[in-house]
C-alpha cells in the first residue's frame, strides 16, 4: 500500500511573496549596495513619503521595530514616570512594554467577548494620571477607535494606535493609524507589510510629534553632532525601506487576498462547533491573524499538527498574567473576556498565497476533528 504524504499547511509562508517580487526586490536593495546609504538614506525618505500618502496623514517616520514607533511616540508627546496609559490586557507584549519603556505604568483593561478594546471600558479606566490612551486594531481590525479618540478629546488625553497588526485596514474610508495623535507600524517579516528583518514606522499628522521623533530616533540629534534630547539609535535601515518600496504597492491586493480566504474559512465552518468573531463593515479587518474559538482548543490544535497543519494561539498568557509584568499587581479572574479567548482561541494559517485549496484542507481537519 502507498500513502501519499500532503505537504505541510505552514502557518505563515513567505517564500512564495519574496519569489512573486523578483527581481525587483533584489534590484532594490542591490541599489542600495552601490549608493552605500544605509543608514537614513534615499529609500527611507522616499518610503516615509509613500507610507504616509498611503495611511491618508501628513507625516511618517521610519524606525528599527513597532516597539520603538510606540515608545517614540510616547516620548513625543511628553508621557513618562507619574503618567498611566490604558492600554488592553489582550495583546502582544510590546504594547505594555512602550508604556514601561517610558517609565509610566500601563493600566490595563478588558477586551470585548471578539478581543477588540471597549470604550466603556477605557472610560472606567480613565483618572487623573490618565496621560494616553493606547487601543490595539487586535488580529487586523480597527477598534472602536472613534469611541475612543472622543473619550481622549473629552479629557484632553492623546490616542496612540497600536497599528502594528492593521496595515491597510479602513473605517469609513480611513485608514488605520490617521485617527489617534500618532500611530505605530510593525514591519516585522510575518505583518501584512513586512521587511526581511526588524522594522517599524510612526504616522501622524503632527508635525511637532515627526519632528520630535525625527530627533529621538537618531540620538537627539538636531544638528550634526548637536544632540538636544535623550541619545537612543532607533533607525529604519535603507535597505528595509527599498524592500517596503516594492512591496507597499502591493499591500491592498494582498490584504483583499486575506479577506477572501477569510470568508471561505467562515464558509466552510459554518456548521462547526467553532465560535468566529462575526465579520464587520468592508475593509476594516484585514486578518494579520484568523482566529477561531473552542473549548477544545488544545485536541483540536494537537490533531491538525498531526495532519501537518500548523497553528498559532495569540495570545496563551495574557498580559496581566505575564511574569514580565507582575509589578503591575493584577491578579488571574481580573479580565474574563481576556481569559477566556486566552483559553480557548487558535489561529488559523493565513497569508495572501495560501491556496483555496489550503484553506479546505485546514477546514476538513477541523471538520474531522468535530465529527470524532
Ligand atoms: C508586532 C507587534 C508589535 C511590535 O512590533 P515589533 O516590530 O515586533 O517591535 C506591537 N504591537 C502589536 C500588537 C504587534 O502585533
Amino acid at each position: 500500500m502507498t500513502t501519499t504524504v500532503e505537504p505541510a499547511v505552514r502557518f505563515v509562508d513567505l517564500q512564495a511573496q519574496i519569489q512573486s517580487l523578483q527581481p525587483a526586490l533584489g534590484d532594490a536593495m542591490a541599489a542600495v549596495l552601490r549608493r552605500g546609504d544605509f543608514i537614513l538614506g534615499k529609500d527611507v525618505d522616499e518610503f516615509e513619503r509613500e507610507f504616509a500618502a498611503y495611511c491618508g496623514v501628513a507625516h511618517a517616520v521610519g524606525v528599527d521595530s513597532g516597539l520603538s514607533a510606540l515608545e517614540l511616540a510616547l516620548r513625543a508627546a511628553g508621557i513618562g514616570p507619574g503618567a498611566e496609559v490604558i492600554t488592553q490586557a489582550n495583546t502582544f507584549i510590546a504594547s505594555a512594554g512602550a508604556v514601561l519603556a517610558v517609565g509610566a505604568r500601563p493600566a490595563l483593561v478588558d477586551c470585548d467577548e471578539n478581543g477588540a478594546i471597549r470604550p466603556e471600558a477605557v472610560k472606567s479606566a480613565m483618572n487623573a494620571r490618565t496621560r494616553a490612551i493606547m487601543p490595539v486594531h487586535l488580529f487586523g481590525r480597527i477598534c472602536d477607535i472613534e469611541a475612543i479618540v472622543a473619550l481622549g478629546d473629552g479629557a484632553g488625553v492623546p490616542v496612540i494606535e497600536d497599528a502594528c497588526q492593521a496595515h491597510g485596514a479602513l473605517l469609513d474610508g480611513r485608514r488605520a493609524g490617521s485617527f489617534g495623535l500618532a500611530s505605530a507600524f510593525s514591519f516585522y517579516p510575518a505583518k501584512n507589510l513586512g521587511a526581511f528583518g526588524d522594522g517599524g514606522i510612526l504616522v501622524t499628522n503632527s508635525a511637532e510629534i515627526a519632528k520630535s521623533v525625527r530627533m529621538l530616533r537618531s540620538y537627539g540629534q538636531k544638528t550634526k553632532y548637536e544632540h538636544v534630547t535623550l541619545p537612543l539609535n532607533h533607525r529604519l535601515d535603507t535597505v528595509q525601506a527599498a524592500v517596503l518600496r516594492v512591496k507597499l504597492p502591493h499591500l491592498d491586493r494582498w490584504n483583499a487576498r486575506r479577506q477572501y480566504l477569510a470568508d471561505a474559512y467562515r464558509e466552510h465552518l459554518a456548521d462547526v462547533p467553532v465560535r468566529i468573531a462575526p465579520a464587520d463593515a468592508e475593509g476594516r479587518h484585514v486578518y494579520h491573524l484568523f482566529v477561531i474559538e473552542t473549548d477544545k482548543r488544545d485536541g483540536l490544535k494537537a490533531a491538525l499538527a498531526a495532519r501537518g497543519i500548523e497553528t498559532g494561539v495569540h495570545y496563551p498568557i495574557p498580559l496581566h498574567l505575564q511574569v514580565a509584568l507582575k509589578d503591575l499587581g493584577y491578579r488571574p479572574g481580573t479580565f474574563p473576556n481576556t481569559e477566556r479567548l486566552a483559553a480557548r482561541s487558535m489561529s488559523l494559517p493565513m497569508y495572501p498565497e495560501m491556496s483555496l485549496e489550503q484553506v479546505e484542507r485546514v477546514t476538513a481537519g477541523i471538520r474531522a476533528y468535530f465529527r470524532g
